[in-house]
């Protein structure tokens, strides 16, 4: 029997701030728990249509999800009617939204392997909206990979596209100490997520399961008005921000805040 990968932080894991390291954290073992760590009923219940009617009052048809991981919001998205493309980095969370695709109504996902930085030499095809949910662009730990990856996405989507991306609420962590509800994207009764270490360059979360194991993610905390002027420096020309799937909110109240941010 061969040895399954456990995940590789070295000797000192606060220092592993890097871009690349993604793949090495979404393990097999950890990816398998992913969806007790996001169940998907709970999380179709807290998000509600949110993004679908988003989607649906633009008129887009076809949408591109840069990070898909175990397959939720592609399948989301497939049975609501929108062309999908499903893409991701990690093979494993690619094999996995598979599964979970025939699993939950017999939707052949289509799957392609893509680093967010050379996103156009692996995906084809222009976009009405390109999606990257569920707290993913933090895996990017340079400004320079942020703003190729935003870039890549920009020049991927038609003149009038439109690119969603949400992120946790890190001003709220950095200026007051984390105090999440656990309302929205980590659903799944089975894990206990925490951070273990908190400054302006890494946001360390460590995710406890029933089983006794734990893993984790060692992710870049993006102040949201940093996201927006990003967003803005590559070229949308519009962007607006809602906090926990509400137009109107306060800076310290939300959990998430989601990213509309427009071409055109
Ligand atoms: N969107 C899914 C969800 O909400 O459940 C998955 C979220 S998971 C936190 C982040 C995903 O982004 C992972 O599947 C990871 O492989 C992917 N990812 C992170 N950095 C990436 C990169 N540079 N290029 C492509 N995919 C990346």
């Amino acid at each position: 029997m061969t040895a399954r990968p456990a995940q590789e932080f070295g000797d000192n894991p606060v220092e592993v701030r890097e871009t690349g390291h993604y793949t090495e954290e979404y393990v097999p073992s950890f990816v398998e728990k992913w969806d007790s760590l996001i169940d998907w009923e709970k999380r179709t219940e807290s998000e509600g249509n949110f993004f679908i009617d988003l989607l649906r009052k633009r008129g887009i048809r076809s949408v591109l999800d840069v990070a898909t991981g175990t397959g939720f919001h592609s399948v989301r998205l497939l049975e609501a009617g929108f062309e999908t493309v499903s893409a991701d980095g990690s093979a494993d969370m690619l094999a996995m939204a598979f599964e979970n695709g025939m699993k939950n109504g017999d939707h052949i996902l289509r799957v392609v392997q893509a680093d967010w930085r050379w996103l156009n030499r692996d995906v084809h095809g222009e976009y009405d909206a390109i999606v990257c949910l569920g707290n993913s662009f933090t895996h990017l730990f340079s400004e320079r990979d942020r703003r190729k990856a935003l870039a890549e996405f920009y020049a991927m989507l038609k003149h009038d596209g439109i690119l969603i991306l949400d992120q946790r609420n890190y001003d709220a962590m950095l200026d007051r100490g984390y105090s999440s509800k656990h309302t929205y994207y980590y659903c799944g009764d089975d894990v206990k997520v925490e951070p273990e270490h908190v400054d302006e360059g890494l946001c360390r979360m460590r995710y406890d399961f029933h089983d006794g194991s734990s893993y984790y993610l060692n992710m870049f905390p993006l102040r949201k008005d940093y996201t927006r002027r990003l967003m803005s420096d590559v070229g949308f020309q519009k962007i607006d921000t809602y906090g926990d799937f509400q137009h109107t909110y306060r800076d310290e109240q939300p959990d998430f805040f989601v990213h509309v941010a427009e071409k055109e």
